[in-house]
């Protein structure tokens, strides 16, 4: 891996751009009184060639300024290197809480979290999160060109990689409408560009970084319509073959997932294909019924038996 980074000073270079990149992803996601005292055990692994095999194991969790009122309840679930998953539920249900668990913002308070089948909390920290990219519902750029912000989680990519990643993320042909193509700087938060050509600019940087796994946490929901199916076309390129824990509002990007998981209240409390939720005909057969104004689309095979 040093081969990738070159030489020293460019991997202490790489860290501190991570670690700027954890404190501020730490900010979008409102993390804010996650320690940064979860340090890592004298022991920890430093995480080389990461599958993306995710696992819960009962896991529970309060904030420690949530008056102990516990977010997560008791969750399990194993999701296999590759597949596609959604987390579907109301707001406040906790789908934003289980993901900080994953990046390890917080440990349970019972339970465990695994990548690889290894605990979490024996990986070095960064080695952890520079494993698993995150797209959120504003993309967080930097008052840095275009390039700079494509190239931000691997500063010596080359020219060709970042057009490369470019392209697959559908942003090219606007960067290249731009004053300076890939020199233009983006502005304060990325203000020069659209909202979903920032999207494009943080899938592109993700592409780059090639993390096994992936958390998009309602990356459309502030888009319109038109933009929405650009970046939309651009995540499912990101998607494909890295692990994926895909939050979404909008039924469009459920319906094709491996699995949807439902969760209220900090409980699983429904799991499968869109197809078999809907024959169950339970919480989320009801919220697929607001979306689509009572009409339920067909059911693509007969009924199953009720399960409890
Ligand atoms: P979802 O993503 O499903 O909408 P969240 O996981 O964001 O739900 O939030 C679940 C609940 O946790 C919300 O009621 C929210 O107010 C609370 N919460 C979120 N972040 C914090 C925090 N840092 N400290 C205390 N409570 C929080
Ligand atoms: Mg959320």
């Amino acid at each position: 891996i040093g081969g990738l980074f070159g030489p020293v000073q460019g991997l202490s270079g790489v860290y501190k751009t991570l670690r700027t990149a954890s404190v501020a992803i730490r900010q979008v996601f409102s993390i804010l009184d996650a320690q940064d005292s979860l340090g890592d055990a004298p022991d920890a692994h430093e995480v080389t060639h990461m599958r993306g095999d995710v696992t819960f194991e009962d896991v529970h969790f309060a904030y420690p300024s949530g008056a102990g009122r516990p977010l997560i309840n008791g969750i399990s679930l194993n999701v296999r290197r590759g597949e596609t998953v959604a987390l579907v539920g109301p707001s406040g249900a906790g789908k934003t809480t289980l993901m900080s668990l994953l990046c390890r913002f917080y440990d349970p308070d019972q339970g465990v979290v695994r990548v690889d089948g290894r605990d979490i909390r024996t990986l070095k920290q960064l080695s952890l999160r520079r494993n698993i990219g995150v797209v959120l519902q504003d993309a967080l750029l930097f008052n840095e060109s275009v390039k700079g912000n494509i190239a931000y989680g691997r500063p010596h990519a080359t020219d060709a990689e970042i057009e490369a990643a470019a392209r697959a993320a559908h942003a090219h042909e606007f960067i290249q409408a731009l004053p300076q193509g890939y020199d233009t700087l983006v502005g304060e938060r990325g203000s020069r560009l659209s909202a979903g050509e920032r999207q494009r600019i943080a899938i592109a940087r993700s592409l780059l970084t090639d993390p096994p796994i992936l958390i998009l946490d309602e990356p459309t929901s502030a888009l319109d319509a038109e933009s929405e199916a650009l970046v939309q076309d651009a995540l499912g390129e990101l998607m494909k073959g890295r692990t994926t824990f895909a939050i979404a509002h909008r039924l469009s990007t459920v319906v094709s997932a491996d699995r949807i998981l439902v969760l209220k209240d900090g409980r699983l409390i429904e799991e499968g294909t869109h197809a078999e939720l809907l024959r169950r005909d339970g919480y989320y057969a009801s919220l697929v019924r607001k979306q689509t104004r009572g009409l339920l689309p067909e059911l693509p095979a007969p009924p199953l038996p009720a399960t409890p």
